[in-house]
């Protein structure tokens, strides 16, 4: 099926006098006829669920839907999308370990790295797409796990060179790890381009409404584990189970689940599910109007007067034009456009400040368009001059197309620039 039809008709699949719609099971457990067919459960020699912390069934209709979105042989849902990032590392890597990750990553998911990993034992090693592939390779050593980056950064918007990067992975032995929550499976599909594993935060386009967290992983079952113990040899927390001979190619996914969900528990709800998978079956539609819609914002930005730059990959003349043009669908690059007012802050501020339909959010991404102010927010402790070095300008701003009318979001951004 191509990915219109998987959005709607994937994952859920009525029978006979069925419901329709997916149903919601709110059961935490499952009952069985025989304690044999249960122990088989336990054994991993039969499908099934057991306890809705490790699987249950609405969940396991949207993680079908979202592995045949990406092309991957299984996925497994999580609580959050900062879960989904940290099961991902966790599955491979362990104390002693170290990992490379670009350091344009969204602030949440670096400060899981860099921080609270780190407590771990876990050393997360930053590079950037500036740095050369031998300066990178440097980096890499026998206790290096995997290579972690985004399809397109939050907020920096930078496309990510899959192709280059899951070969200079490959070269060494470890995996590509992609976050493609920005682009989505409608605009990338980073196993087509050589990645292994892929990383969403739904809570973004994937739901949607802006009315669920949660997180996905999804496995390619391309990647060959024979070099990662955790896999290849017996595991001792699930009687001597070994991954890559019991489950084949789907090793990765099945021990991210049997494993560390059960251990960890970071499980999102059967009516998550459900309504993430409300999200899912429109998400086409959707991700070709944030597109559109982030065009022609890009496009008036640029031309006008009281803005001093623009991001977008989408702009012919904007850096990352052609590795967008070669990755995301059409060169369609989503929904989030940044930007800089002039007069600095005060101008941010006062533009922030005076728009009406666009609100002022933490959230980004999803249908109604809104708008975050790093330097008077998230970033607000830091001085000008630390801003810069961090990244965020004082006149940054991330603006979040929605899908609404095109013309109401530029009328609405024309009134609030003309007040600076
Ligand atoms: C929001 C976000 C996350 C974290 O996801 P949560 O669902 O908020 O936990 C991770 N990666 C990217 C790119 C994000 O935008």
């Amino acid at each position: 099926m191509k990915k219109e039809t998987i959005c709607v008709q994937s994952g859920y699949q009525s029978k006979n006098g069925e419901p329709r719609v997916l149903p919601i099971y709110q059961s935490t457990t499952y009952s069985y006829d025989s304690s044999e067919e249960l122990a088989k459960l336990f054994d991993l020699t039969k499908d099934g669920h057991m306890y809705s912390r490790i699987s249950n069934p609405t969940v396991s209709c949207v993680e079908k839907k979202v592995a045949e979105l990406e092309k991957g042989v299984g996925a497994m849902m999580t609580s959050s999308g900062q879960a989904a990032s940290l099961i991902s590392i966790l599955n491979i890597t362990g104390s002693g370990d170290n990992f490379i990750c670009f350091s344009n990553l969204y602030g949440g998911t670096t400060n899981l790295f860099a921080v609270t990993l780190r407590k771990l034992g876990i050393e997360a090693r930053f590079v950037s797409y500036e740095m050369s592939d031998e300066e990178i390779e440097a980096l890499i050593d026998e206790r290096t796990t995997l290579l972690f980056g985004e399809t397109i950064s939050n907020p920096s918007l930078e496309v990510l060179d899959i192709e280059r990067y899951a070969k200079l992975a490959h070269a060494h032995g470890i995996p590509l790890i992609v976050d493609n929550t920005f682009a989505t499976p409608i605009l990338c599909r980073p196993f087509e381009w050589g990645a292994d594993i892929v990383v969403h935060s739904t809570s973004k386009y994937m739901d949607g409404h802006a009315e669920v967290v949660g997180g996905m992983i999804v496995d390619s079952g391309k990647f060959d584990w024979s070099g990662y113990s955790c896999l290849s040899e017996p595991d001792d927390s699930y009687h001597g189970v070994i991954y890559t001979k019991q489950f084949g190619n789907s090793a990765y996914i099945t021990k991210a689940r049997v494993q560390l969900m059960r251990d960890l528990g970071s499980t999102p709800s059967p009516f998550s599910a459900f309504l993430l998978n409300n999200g899912l079956e429109t998400l086409h539609l959707r991700m070709e109007r944030h597109s559109q819609n982030a065009l022609s914002v890009a496009k008036h930005l640029k031309a006008h007067e009281k803005v001093s730059w623009v991001n977008y990959p989408g702009l012919p003349d904007d850096r990352y034009h052609d590795l967008a043009m070669k990755y995301l669908d059409g060169g369609l690059s989503s929904g989030v456009v940044s930007f800089g007012t002039v007069n600095g802050k005060k101008g941010a501020t006062v533009f922030m400040d005076s728009l009406k339909l666009a609100k002022i959010c933490v959230h980004v991404a999803d249908l109604r368009t809104c708008v975050l102010h790093p330097a008077s927010t998230t970033h607000r402790q830091l001085t000008d001059e630390q801003l810069v070095s961090a990244g965020v300008r004082p006149e940054f701003i991330r603006f979040s197309t929605g899908i609404e009318n095109i013309d109401d979001i530029i009328a609405d951004i024309d009134q609030a620039l003309e007040k600076i």
